[in-house]
């Protein structure tokens, strides 16, 4: 079960990643100290490797994993120092990716301030929203005049 939750909790994690990366207003409105404090926040369990967020999603007893009683760790990339230097690798290689996409409009922009549930729901609803928009669109090119295609 442990491994279940874990393994949840990383997809989630995943997802989250994700998300943060195409939520483009949401990504204009933070400031790079906001955005800091957010990901210096992330503790993972050394043992089991659950993840936790000293604001949002907090273990019960500090520093202790509430699965497996492992010590929680601070990972490297989520030091401050860390985080800035990766948000400017993402400002110079992912974001113009993100503005292609966007440009293209071929970008799920979802808002990725919420629980990782939360966001996941969110995610799979715009993904479905997205699909039947697009089904619409095929079935009314089928209305093009015989002959026409
Ligand atoms: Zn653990």
């Amino acid at each position: 079960m442990a491994v279940i939750e874990s393994s949840l909790n990383h997809a989630m994690q995943e997802v989250r990643a994700i998300s943060c990366g195409l939520e483009l207003p949401q990504l204009g409105d933070l400031t790079l100290a906001e955005i800091v404090a957010r990901l210096s926040g992330r503790r993972t369990c050394a043992q089991c490797k659950a993840v936790y967020h000293l604001m949002s999603r907090p273990s019960k007893e500090a520093d202790v994993c509430d699965t497996c009683r492992g010590p929680l760790m601070q990972r490297e990339d989520d030091r401050p120092e860390a985080v800035r230097v990766r948000m400017e690798a993402y400002m110079t290689s992912t974001r113009p990716l993100v503005d292609y996409y966007a440009r293209s409009r071929r970008l799920l922009a979802v808002a990725a301030d919420s629980t990782p549930e939360a966001i996941l729901e969110r995610t799979l609803g715009a993904l479905n929203a997205r699909l039947n928009r697009r089904s619409v669109e095929e079935s009314g090119t089928d209305k093009s005049p015989p002959g026409y295609s």
